[in-house]
């Protein structure tokens, strides 16, 4: 077997007898990863970069910490089971919306990818924002590229130890607050932040350094090698990929053939093309490869190799977008861009964008018309059917009623389905706001009204000053 470039070949030489003089060859399945250390570049995508690491975190960083009334704003609140969002107040009975976000987000993905390519993973997926935000401490306490390159391969000197020890504790102070974060969208951060002080909370402590490390290990270690490797989406992209999609592609028409030169010669005349081998490109890609060898899975679309190869474009003066955002029809047939726009309108992109519109609106009408209201019965299974006083014949329900109001909420419960059937415990309520409280429910009819066996009834949970009604079935039991 042929290795792979870079890989070490390891040759043994077996025992003379057997061998007769020939050599078995054995070859190592893995590769010893090697360290990447990008080169800090400037430009229009960089910068862009920077822009959406600023925007999603301080999203993520800020939103917990912001109230709606008397209560946190966003908050998956697990224990109590029920979900803040904003005005929203939702139980798990409302597990529909969570699934229709989920499908949502997957078709928008798809849209996306099938339109822009890995914009997502290049300018927004955490991975990307955190690698970005632990390679910058890095690079403000080590050094750019030559440098980091330099202390690592140097002895440890107090220079190393004190910038490693620095590095690393600035590290760990960002993935502890993340990882607090994190969790304070599941624990009302203020409370959380009381507790992790004060050492209680077992759990919520796991949590916080659950994620904490989480975010240390793939943002500072293992970066790049998450998308590579352990990231599913960049394995499914192609099947979403086609000869439209914008991807960064080297012009090798372009370009080729390759090769050093002085930047006064017609290089043109001595049958160059325009790409002068700096490896500029391949400096400054955080997960390491050479975009002048095609399109591969390992690129992020992070646009870094474009704004590093439009600068050497500037100062050779020849014109930008050797490297460039395109299409492979557009690079393949010379598009310019409007060509290119026309492409976008393509059948499979119109039909993500019919199907997404139409869950969205599906979505947004039906939170439009929800109910704040929900109503589970059960029966007590413990008092089937009984005679009580005054001849009458009764049921125990227990109804859970959940409030998904933020105010307080007075119901009225009332019954049909048989004739002279009435509630005969308390037939008003009231229940806090985003309250969900239990209560035992006695339905009477007149002992010999109804025949025996089983009959549908049904339980009318009424908001009073409200329009919120709920009807929800269960069965009255008549013995014989
Ligand atoms: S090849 Fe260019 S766009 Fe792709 S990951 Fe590397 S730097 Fe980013
Ligand atoms: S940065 Fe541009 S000129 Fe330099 S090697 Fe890459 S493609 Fe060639």
């Amino acid at each position: 077997m042929k290795p792979a470039e870079g890989q070490p070949r390891k040759v043994i030489p077996i025992a003379p007898a057997a061998a007769d003089n020939s050599q078995t060859e054995v070859v190592s399945l893995y590769e010893a990863q090697k360290k990447i250390y990008p080169r800090s570049i400037s430009g229009i995508f960089a910068r862009w970069r920077w822009v959406m690491v600023f925007l999603t975190q301080l999203i993520f960083y800020g939103l917990p910490w912001f109230e709606w009334g008397q209560r946190q704003m966003v908050l998956f609140d697990l224990g109590a089971r029920r979900f803040y969002i904003f005005g929203l107040v939702l139980y798990p009975q409302d597990f529909i919306y969570l699934t229709g976000l989920l499908i949502i987000s997957a078709l928008s993905l798809f849209l996306f990818t099938a339109v822009a390519g890995r914009l997502w993973c290049g300018f927004s997926c955490p991975q990307t924002v955190y690698t970005e935000m632990f390679m910058w401490i890095e690079h403000k306490i080590e050094g750019d590229r030559s440098a980091r390159m330099r202390l690592d391969n140097g002895p440890w000197t107090f220079e190393k130890v004190w910038k490693k020890s620095l590095k690393q504790l600035v590290w760990i102070a960002v993935a502890f607050w993340t990882g607090f974060t994190f969790v304070g969208y599941f624990v009302p951060i203020r409370e959380l932040g009381s507790e992790l002080l004060a050492l209680q909370g077992t759990w919520q402590i796991f949590w916080v350094l659950f994620y904490g490390f989480a975010t240390y290990g793939n943002a500072g270690y293992l970066r790049e090698q998450v998308c590579k490797y352990m990231c599913p989406y960049a394995r499914f992209q192609s099947a979403m990929f086609d000869k439209d999609t914008l991807v960064v592609t080297y012009d090798p028409e372009r370009g080729e053939p390759r090769g050093p030169r002085n930047k006064s010669i017609d290089h043109k005349a001595k049958g160059l093309g325009d790409c002068i081998d700096c490896t500029l490109c391949v400096q400054v890609c955080p997960t390491g490869i050479d975009i002048r060898e095609g399109l591969q899975y390992e690129c992020i679309g992070c646009g870094l190799c474009v704004d590093a190869c439009n600068t050497v474009m500037d100062k050779m003066k020849y014109p930008r977008g050797l490297i460039r955002f395109s299409t492979q029809n557009g690079v393949k047939n010379h598009w310019t861009q409007s060509q290119m726009l026309k492409r976008v309108l393509r059948p499979r992109v119109l039909i993500y964008t019919a199907v997404l519109a139409l869950l969205c609106v599906g979505m947004l009408a039906s939170l439009v018309v929800r109910t704040p209201l929900k109503v589970d019965v059960v029966r007590d299974r413990a008092a089937l059917s009984r005679i009580v006083a005054g001849g009458k014949l009764e049921n125990i329900y227990r109804l859970q009623i959940m409030n998904a109001t933020e105010g307080t909420q007075r119901y009225r419960i009332s019954a049909r389905g048989l004739e002279g059937l009435e509630v005969a415990s308390e037939s008003e309520i009231d229940i806090g706001p985003a309250e969900s409280r239990w209560v035992a429910v006695r339905l009477q009819v007149p002992y010999g009204s109804a025949a025996p066996g089983s009959h549908t009834v049904f339980f009318d949970i009424q908001a009073q000053g409200d329009k919120a009604q709920v009807a929800e079935k269960s069965v009255f039991l008549v013995p014989r």
